[in-house]
């Protein structure tokens, strides 16, 4: 059986190193037992504290970064090759956050190429897809959702789709306190399956975890992660308490050993 998914992406936060080392502190605290079983704990820490992170987290939890450039190494200023984090002991990246889509301006077909590099260095991508409130107002949210994992996939091979996580993250329910329902959130999982089994063989695509994200908190798992049959959530605000961290990762737990 598959694990369910918490990844927390951290964002720019903590702003000191020793608020980044209370926070693991409580993470292993809070964690002391270890991780319960079935459940796969990622933390997307921000790139200048990777190091910190690295071999301080909870014994098998996962460290990941929030995002990569896609050459290995050359004349880029200011960017991160996948080979950096890997060598950092870094296992995983977001890709294609709505904020990187945002404010980086990131393209499609750049977040393409980002897929491609993470996979060909050994991470693992999370793709993260979702369509902004004015398309979905003009009922284009699938539209949306086909064409980013198109353009996402287009270099991955057969043999590689089964490591990638896809989060769907309706723009949205971003940093505010809306949420979608567990029917729009199942139906936004049911697009994402189809356009990956539109590129890749049913039995692969269907093996693709799919997470939720957007204002996700303990009180609303069920309805955004239970009952719209989502493998996992991948959690912002509330992932800066690792009280609430190890509170998600339980339930999850909880649920999966059901
Ligand atoms: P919030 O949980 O703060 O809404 O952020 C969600 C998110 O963007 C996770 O990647």
């Amino acid at each position: 059986m598959n694990p369910s998914y918490f990844i927390g992406n951290l964002k720019m936060n903590p702003v000191s190193a020793d608020a980044v080392n209370r926070y693991l502190e409580g993470l292993r605290e809070d964690f002391s037992e270890g991780l319960p079983e079935g459940v796969a704990l990622l933390i997307a820490a921000p790139f200048v504290y990777l190091d910190r992170f690295a071999g301080a987290l909870p014994k098998g939890a996962v460290l990941a970064a929030q995002d990569v450039f896609w050459e290995r190494e050359g004349s880029y200023t200011g960017e991160i090759s996948p080979a950096m984090l890997r060598d950092l002991g870094v296992q995983a990246v977001l890709v294609g956050h709505s904020e990187r889509r945002q404010y980086g301006r990131e393209t499609d077909e750049e977040i393409g190429r980002k897929v491609a590099a993470g996979l060909h260095e050994g991470l693992r991508p999370v793709l993260c897809v979702g369509e902004t409130a004015e398309e979905r107002e003009a009922g284009r949210e699938s539209d949306v959702l086909g064409t980013q994992i198109g353009a996402a996939l287009r270099d991955v091979s057969s043999a590689n789709v089964s490591k990638i996580i896809v989060a769907y993250e309706p723009r949205w329910a971003i940093g505010t306190d809306r949420t979608p329902s567990s029917e729009e959130i199942l139906s936004a999982k049911i697009v994402i399956r189809r356009a990956l089994g539109d590129r890749f063989d049913a039995a692969i695509a269907d093996a693709v975890p799919v997470l939720y994200g957007g204002s996700v908190k303990a009180s609303l798992l069920d309805p955004v992660c239970f009952e719209a049959e989502m493998d996992g959530v991948l959690v912002g605000r509330e992932s800066l308490h690792p009280h609430e961290v190890g509170k998600m990762v339980r339930m999850l737990g909880e649920r999966n050993g059901k």
